[in-house]
C-alpha cells in the first residue's frame, strides 16, 4: 500500500472539466451543494450496506453536517460516512469516475459556443468538482471505516495539482471545508444553504444538519410502505411540494421493483392552476429524483402530457445520477419508467372512477380538458376511454356525467352505436333537429360541448365493439326497427295524398334549384318528427362538429356542403306541396327553401349574412300576414 504523500497533477481530463467550470460563469452555482449533499448520502448509504454486512463501526450517528462560517469565509460538509483510503482518495478524486461525465467533459470542451457550454452545464451533474465554482481552495479530509485506517488531507486550489497528507485523530468519514471565493460568500450564509437544501435535497433519508439546525424534516415518503402512510401525511407532503393550500383529490402511490425499479407518488391537485385564464400554460411536470436526490425539477419527460395535470415525485434506483436533461428522453430506462408509470396512473384513476365516482366527476371537471388530450395515445386507448365523461340526454341537467360503460349499458336491444352530437350548450344541442329521430326511438345521445371532444370521439373510434357514431350518420335503417317511444305512434303523420306525392318530386326538384351549390341533394327525410328540415353531412365528408374545429384552425369562412332533407309529415312541407302542386317555380318556394335552410344553418351555428335572412324574414311575415289579414 502507498503511503507517498505530496504534490499530484490532475488527470488532463479533470483539468479540463476545472477549467470549463471556473471559466464558465455557471448560471446555477448552487447544485455543487447538491453534489456534495449526494455523494456524503451516498457515502452513509455505503457505509449502512457495511454495517449490514456486520463491519464493527465507530457508534457515530449517520448523518450530513453543514458548517457556515461567514466570518472565515468558509463552508464545511461533513458526513460520516464511509470515508476513503488513500488510495481511493486518488482514484476517486484525482480522475473523473463517470464515463457519462468524462463524456460529458469532451462534449463541453468541444462546444465552442460559450453561452451553449454554460447551459449544458447547468443541466448536468459534475460531480465533486463542481465545489470549484465556488471554492478557492478545498481542503478535504477523510478517514476510511476500515479498521486500521489513516486519515488523509486531500488540498487542492482546482488549478491543475492536488496535496495529499496524512492526518491526525480524524473521525470517520468525510469533511470538505471550502474556502469561499470572494464573490460566492452567499454560500456562507446559514439561510442560503438552508434554502438550497430544501429545494434540492430536502427528501433525502439521512438527516442534514445546517449550523445544528435540522433541515431535511420532511421524510420521503414515497419511499415508505403505503401501509404506513396516513392520509394526512400524504396531504401535507402535497402540499410542501406544491405549495397548494387544498388537498389533493387523488393519490396515486406506486412502487415496482422489476425489471426496473421506480417509485412514483402523484397527485391530482383540487383545482388546475395550470388553466391560468383559460389557456393552457402547459405542463408543470414531476420531480425527478434519482436514489432520493433531485435531478430534474418539472420532468416532463416521464407523464404524457394528457397526464400533465398530475403533479409529484418519480423516483428510481436505475437512473445514473448524472444523466444529462437533453438525453433522458432518449434514456431508455426512463422511457420503460414512464410507460410503467403512465399505466399505472390510467388504471388507478379508473379504479378511483369506479369507488368514489362524485371525486372523480370533480377531477374530470377540473382536469378534464387536460386528460382529453389522451386521445392521441393510441397505446393505452381502452384505458384512456374508460375515464371519458361527458354530458348525455340521459342527464338530469347539463351538469351530470356519463361514462361509456354506462352508455353501453343502457342501450337500446337492437341499437347498434354509441350516438353523439356536438353544440356548444345543452340548449342547442336538443333544439338541433339531428337527434329528433335518436330522441323518438329513446337512443340516448351523448352530448359534446367542447371542439375538442370531436377529435377524441373520431380517434377512439369504437367503444367495446360499439363504433363512435355522430347523430347526423346514424343509420335510420337500423334505427327504424327500434320501437318508437311509448305513446308516439298515435300522432304519426297521415300517409301523403295523392297529389302531394305527385307533387314531391317536384318540390325536391326546385328547392335544390334554389340553393344550388349548398347543398348536395334535398332528399326526403325517415328521421324527423318535429322539425320541417334537417341539414346532415353528406356521406365522406367531415361531421358539422369537425368541420367547425377545421374553419377555426385553418380560418376557412366558408360554408360546408351539406344534404338537406325535408320532413314531409311536417305542416310547413305540405303546405309547401300543395303550392308545389299548383305551380312549381311559385316565387314562395323559393323563399320558404331560403328561410328553412338558412335557420337550419343558423341553429347549427352557421350564420352568413344576418342581412339576407332579416330581409326574407320580412317577406315572409308579410307573405304570412297578407293570408291572414284575408282569412
Ligand atoms: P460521482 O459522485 O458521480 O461518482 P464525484 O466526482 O462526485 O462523482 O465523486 C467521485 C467519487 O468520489 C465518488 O464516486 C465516491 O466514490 C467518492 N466520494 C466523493 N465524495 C465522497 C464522500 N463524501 N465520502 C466518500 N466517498 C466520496
Amino acid at each position: 500500500m502507498s503511503t507517498e504523500t505530496g504534490s499530484f497533477a490532475f488527470k488532463a481530463e479533470v483539468r479540463q472539466l476545472l477549467d470549463i467550470l471556473v471559466h464558465s460563469l455557471y448560471a446555477s452555482k448552487e447544485i455543487f451543494l447538491r453534489e456534495l449533499v449526494s455523494n456524503a448520502s451516498d457515502a452513509l448509504d455505503k457505509l449502512r450496506i457495511e454495517q449490514l454486512r456486520g463491519a464493527s463501526l465507530d457508534d457515530l450517528p449517520l448523518e450530513i453536517r453543514i458548517r457556515a462560517d461567514k466570518d472565515a469565509k468558509t463552508l464545511t460538509v461533513t458526513d460520516t460516512g464511509i470515508g476513503m483510503t488513500r488510495d481511493e482518495l486518488i482514484a476517486n478524486i484525482g480522475t473523473i469516475a463517470h464515463s457519462g461525465t468524462r463524456e460529458f467533459v469532451s462534449r463541453l470542451a468541444e462546444t465552442a459556443d460559450a453561452e451553449k457550454a454554460k447551459s449544458i452545464i447547468g443541466q448536468f451533474g459534475v460531480g465533486f468538482y463542481s465545489v470549484f465554482m465556488v471554492a478557492r481552495e478545498v481542503k478535504l479530509t477523510t478517514r476510511s471505516f476500515a479498521e486500521g485506517e489513516p486519515a488523509w488531507i486531500w488540498t487542492s486550489d482546482g488549478k491543475g495539482e492536488y496535496a495529499i497528507a496524512q492526518a491526525e485523530g480524524a473521525p470517520r468519514g468525510t469533511s470538505i471545508e471550502i474556502a469561499l471565493r470572494d464573490e460566492d460568500l452567499e454560500y456562507a450564509d446559514p439561510a442560503r444553504l438552508k434554502e438550497i437544501i430544501t429545494r434540492h435535497s430536502g427528501f433525502l433519508g439521512h438527516p442534514i444538519f445546517v449550523n445544528d439546525e435540522r433541515v431535511n424534516t420532511v421524510p420521503a415518503i414515497w419511499r415508505e410502505p403505503k401501509f404506513q402512510i396516513k392520509p394526512e401525511q400524504y396531504a401535507e407532503f402535497y402540499r410542501h411540494l406544491t405549495y397548494d393550500t387544498e388537498d389533493p383529490l387523488e393519490t396515486i402511490h406506486v412502487t415496482a421493483d422489476a425489471p426496473i425499479q421506480w417509485t412514483a407518488l402523484l397527485f391530482a391537485p383540487k383545482a388546475n392552476r395550470d388553466l391560468l385564464l383559460g389557456s393552457y400554460q402547459g405542463q408543470q411536470g414531476v420531480d425527478l429524483y434519482v436514489r432520493r436526490v433531485l435531478i430534474q425539477h418539472g420532468n416532463k419527460d416521464v407523464l404524457p402530457e394528457y397526464l400533465g395535470f398530475l403533479r409529484g415525485v418519480v423516483d428510481s434506483e436505475d437512473l445514473p445520477l448524472n444523466v444529462a436533461r437533453e438525453t433522458l428522453q432518449e434514456n431508455r430506462v426512463l422511457r420503460a419508467i414512464s410507460n410503467a408509470v403512465t399505466k399505472h396512473a390510467l388504471s388507478h384513476l379508473k379504479k378511483a372512477a369506479v369507488d368514489r365516482p362524485e371525486a372523480y366527476a370533480d377531477l374530470w371537471r377540473e382536469h378534464g380538458k387536460i386528460l382529453k388530450l389522451g386521445y392521441s395515445d393510441y397505446v393505452n386507448r381502452e384505458a384512456f376511454s374508460e375515464l371519458l365523461r361527458f354530458n348525455s340526454s340521459a342527464c338530469e341537467d347539463e351538469k351530470g356525467l356519463v361514462s361509456l360503460d354506462e352508455y353501453v349499458s343502457r342501450m337500446k336491444e337492437g341499437q347498434v352505436d354509441i350516438h353523439y352530437i356536438s353544440g356548444p350548450s345543452r340548449e342547442a344541442v336538443t333544439a338541433n333537429p339531428q337527434i329528433e329521430f335518436l330522441r323518438r326511438k329513446g337512443v340516448e345521445v351523448l352530448y359534446l360541448y367542447e371542439p375538442i371532444d370531436e377529435f377524441v370521439m373520431e380517434s377512439v373510434g369504437e367503444f367495446k365493439g360499439k363504433a363512435l357514431t355522430p347523430a347526423e350518420r346514424a343509420d335510420v335503417a337500423v334505427l327504424e326497427k327500434l320501437p318508437d317511444e311509448a305513446g308516439d305512434e298515435s300522432d304519426k303523420p297521415a300517409e301523403l295524398s295523392e297529389d302531394q306525392a305527385l307533387a314531391l318530386p317536384a318540390l325536391l326538384s326546385r328547392m335544390k334549384e334554389v340553393l344550388g351549390e349548398r347543398v348536395t341533394e334535398v332528399r326526403e327525410s325517415r328521421r324527423l318528427k318535429d322539425s320541417p328540415v334537417v341539414l346532415v353531412a353528406p356521406d365522406g365528408q367531415p361531421t358539422t362538429g369537425m368541420h367547425k374545429i377545421m374553419r377555426l384552425i385553418t380560418k376557412d369562412e366558408s360554408l360546408p356542403q351539406k344534404a338537406m332533407e325535408i320532413n314531409t309529415g311536417h305542416p310547413v312541407i305540405r303546405d309547401l306541396l300543395a303550392v308545389a302542386a299548383k305551380k312549381a317555380d311559385d316565387p314562395f318556394i323559393e323563399l320558404a327553401a331560403w328561410q328553412l335552410y338558412e335557420s337550419a344553418m343558423l341553429q347549427e351555428g352557421y350564420l352568413q349574412d344576418p342581412h339576407a335572412l332579416a330581409e326574407r324574414m320580412r317577406k315572409t311575415l308579410a307573405a304570412a300576414s297578407d293570408l291572414y289579414a284575408r282569412k
